[in-house]
């Protein structure tokens, strides 16, 4: 069954090729065999016009006068092969014929009495003699000084030669019509198949990658430099980013279950711990250190699970922030202050000096800006060892820049390759599979950032450090009302 591209070009282009061809043959058939019918009409016509010369000084008497002069014309005629030439009275009977037979009484030609009656003294007739012939024929009436008829010459030849000759150059032009269909559709089948071919296979490799098996791709073959090559680039392209992506989505998986194991399996054990306390065995020192943990580790729980729900509300677009006029500096001051003690911890140098100038307002959702400098914070506590150094400002310049503020975080911790740096901001993405994390912090901040209509640039140097700059646009009049969609809870 034909089907798809190929019957769609049979109809379309096909379909149309061939009628024109056809539509060729056949005038080509008829210009053929009118060109040979006039061509013989032609030497039928200048023959006959002889007479004319030959008959030009002739005054015949009577009847039987032209018939002398006539079998003399017949004589002489030198072109007997060619033409028969039939001699008639004056009442249209053959009476002599250069073959010597005269033709039967039955044999009805038109062209005496039309010759007779159309004034020029000549007429034409085509048709089939009693014998089943093809002819054609021309009659020329004389008359003599007083215009009378004293008989008429005809000419005769037969068609038959020439209808095999139009038979022939017919068969030809069919057949040469027919190679030209064949053609086509030879070239239109293979170069059909050149597209339709890499096209199946590749919706074949397309269908196993949708069911997850991504090896399909390599079966993907580049065989044309052309639209279906591209196409060809951009699935297998596809199929590797799939793989790319399912395979961070799967260790982002075992990555958060693990996450969220570990703090379960604190919480679980000082509570069971703490449930023997009840029967007196624990000292207030284990006990109260046994809070600490459950209520910090309970506290990462939902940190972890508030970052995940984020996640979640940023790929389905439902995020929605609360904004307002803020003092950008005072929240950023305070999520410094909250990282002081863990910095101490950990023995890394945060150093931030608060800037004694006035900010202007930004507009924003405070909740969610504090989420991310909390996460460039906590990347940069992260990745940067004990005895390193993180140091963070706000900056604004009035006279220089006045529409901007930027909070730059610097670290000198274990720094991003330039391979990895590009895809920081992926989701699920992870460069330093040694530290702890989702992987899907950087790209919560991004989007938070771009809601902000604001701006997370990264740059790093390997075993360097990492500076992340967050660029706000400050608050403008009238903003609220410009896109009250982010505004509403
Ligand atoms: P994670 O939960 O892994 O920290 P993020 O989305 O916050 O996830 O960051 C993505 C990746 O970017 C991290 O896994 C880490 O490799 C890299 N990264 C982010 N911040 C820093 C930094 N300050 N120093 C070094 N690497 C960083």
């Amino acid at each position: 069954m034909i089907k798809g591209i190929t019957k769609r070009w049979m109809l379309n282009t096909l379909s149309v090729i061939i009628t024109i061809i056809i539509l060729l043959v056949v005038i080509l058939i008829f210009a053929v065999s009118y060109l040979f019918q006039s061509q013989i009409e032609g030497e039928l016509h200048s023959a006959s016009n002889e007479l004319s010369v030959v008959f030009s000084g002739f005054q015949a008497e009577n009847a039987s006068e032209f018939t002398t002069a006539s079998r003399d014309y017949i004589e002489n005629f030198d072109n007997k092969e060619q033409f028969g030439v039939m001699v008639l009275n004056s009442s249209g009977r053959v009476v002599l014929t250069s073959t010597g037979f005269l033709p039967s009484e039955d044999e009805k030609m038109t062209d005496f009495e039309e010759a007779k009656a159309n004034g020029n003294g000549y007429a034409f007739w085509n048709g089939r003699l009693l014998s089943g012939e093809l002819a054609m024929s021309e009659t020329r009436i004389i008359t003599d000084e007083n215009h009378n008829v004293v008989g008429a010459l005809r000419y005769i030849v037969s068609m038959d030669p020439a209808r095999t000759r139009t038979l022939f150059y017919s068969a030809t032009i069919i057949a040469v019509g027919i190679g030209v269909i064949a053609m086509v559709i030879l070239s239109g089948l293979s170069f059909i198949r050149s597209i339709v071919k890499p096209i199946r296979r590749l919706s074949d490799a397309a269908a196993q990658i949708a069911q997850g098996d991504f090896s399909a791709s390599e079966k993907i073959e580049h065989k044309y430099n052309d639209e279906i090559g591209d196409l060809c680039d951009a699935v297998s392209d596809m199929a590797k980013d799939l793989q790319t992506t399912e395979q961070m989505k799967n260790d982002f998986i075992s990555r958060v279950s693990h996450e969220l194991r570990t703090p379960l399996t604190a919480i679980k054990g000082w509570a069971e711990t703490m449930q023997l306390s009840e029967r007196g065995t624990l000292d207030r020192r284990t006990f109260d250190r046994g809070m600490g943990v459950i209520i910090r580790e309970s506290t990462r729980l939902t940190g972890i699970v508030e970052e995940l729900l984020d996640f979640g509300r940023i790929q389905s677009g439902r995020m929605v922030l609360m904004k307002e006029k803020i003092d950008i500096l005072a929240e950023f001051d305070e999520t410094v202050y909250m990282l002081k003690e863990r910095a101490v911890e950990e023995g890394v140098h945060l150093l931030y000096d608060d800037p004694d100038i006035m900010f202007p307002p930004i507009y924003g959702d405070r909740n969610r800006l504090r989420q991310v400098f909390l996460n460039v914070l906590d990347n940069a506590l992260k990745y940067t060892p004990k005895g390193g150094m993180v140091a963070a400002q706000v900056l604004y310049n009035k006279e220089e820049n006045p529409d901007v503020i930027k909070i730059i975080v610097t670290d000198t911790g274990c720094g991003i390759s330039p391979e990895d740096l590009p895809r920081v901001k992926e989701k699920f993405f992870k460069a330093n599979q040694t530290v702890g994390g989702s992987g899907i912090g950087l790209a919560v901040a991004d989007e938070i950032m771009n809601l902000h209509n604001g701006k997370l640039d990264i740059e790093s140097g390997e075993g360097v450090g990492t500076t992340v700059t967050l660029t706000f646009p400050v608050y403008k009049e009238g903003e609220e009302n410009e896109n009250p969609e982010t505004v509403k809870l």
